[in-house]
């Protein structure tokens, strides 16, 4: 799933390509993708890209005033084309293209075939989630985000705020979208690993030393992965957030800092990864669903 870099690097891609330019055509090739009927897709046809932003994992065209708001979630991607095709997107349960956005050709452009982009989704589970709203607070995963963590004003005592009298475990409070903008399941395992923290670690007990590197780590952490998936193009940010990992998705391969294995505890819909010698002490942490198929 695109996090809060990619999703910055996705937004800044398609400003330099989308803003000044016309919405020709909005075509839905999956219905189930568009959450709001009323301004229909269509209203976005004829106006202008005034602007592209990113609200914690959410991009957001600002098309004239309105906004299609746009939401990846795990298996979405977004795929763009400086000649996209001509046949017309049809509805079908079968085609992996939900919503394609054409802009109005330019001169030096197939008036059939002009560029745009592609929302995409693989897999079953269809979660990708597209918006067409007048103002973003309207919907409803944007308007309950937490702060930004890249914003200037989260400074450490913003951040000590999100933290005091919580009951969560610090991993389930990183990636709590009302809680703080933007930090999924990878990038919230690599934060705890720059930060010498067990995930399992109760964010509202840890000591004031514990919570300062937990918050450098986060800003460092997100502030570097910026940095690189910034400039690169959309079909690249994939690898390239996959490349970047120290800890997450590399279960069985060396910590990068001290070189014992990398472990990994696994929920029904995900797993996450850590390093017992650097956060927890050398203690493996329990894997509850082992635990249960071993009884
Ligand atoms: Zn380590």
């Amino acid at each position: 799933m695109p996090e809060l870099p990619e999703v910055e690097a996705l937004a800044a891609f398609l400003r330099e390509r989308m803003t000044g330019r016309v919405v020709a055509k909005v075509e839905v090739g999956a219905i189930n993708v568009l959450k709001t009927y009323d301004p229909p897709p269509t209203a976005l046809q004829g106006l202008l890209v005034t602007g592209v932003d990113r609200h914690g994992k959410w991009l957001d065209v600002d098309v004239d005033g309105l906004h299609l708001a746009i939401h990846l979630s795990r298996a979405g991607w977004l795929r763009w084309s400086d000649a996209l095709p001509k046949a017309p997107l049809r509805p079908s349960g079968k085609n992996p293209v939900a919503l394609r956005v054409r802009l109005a050709p330019e001169d030096d452009e197939d008036p059939e075939s002009p560029p745009g982009f592609d929302l995409t989704e693989a897999g079953t589970q269809k979660r990708l989630a597209v918006h067409v709203v007048k103002d973003v607070a309207q919907v409803p995963g944007i308007a309950s985000l937490g702060p930004d963590p890249l914003d200037d004003s989260f400074d450490l005592d913003a951040f000590r705020g999100l933290l005091s009298g919580s009951r969560q475990q610090v991993k389930g409070l990183l990636r709590e979208q009302s809680v703080l903008a933007g930090v999924g399941n990878a990038y919230s395992d690599e934060v705890l690993h720059v930060a010498k923290l067990s995930p399992y670690a109760s964010a509202g007990k840890l000591p004031a030393a514990d919570v300062e590197r937990l918050y450098e780590a986060l800003r460092t952490t997100l502030t570097d992965a910026v940095a690189a998936a910034s400039g690169k193009p959309a079909k690249e940010l994939k690898d390239a957030k996959r490349a970047g990992m120290r800890v997450h998705g590399r279960t069985g391969q060396p910590c990068p800092v001290c070189g014992d294995v990398v472990r990994e505890v696994s929920f029904a819909d995900r797993s996450m990864q850590y390093c017992a010698t650097c956060q927890t002490g050398g203690k493996p942490l329990a894997d509850r669903r082992l635990s249960r198929l071993l009884k």
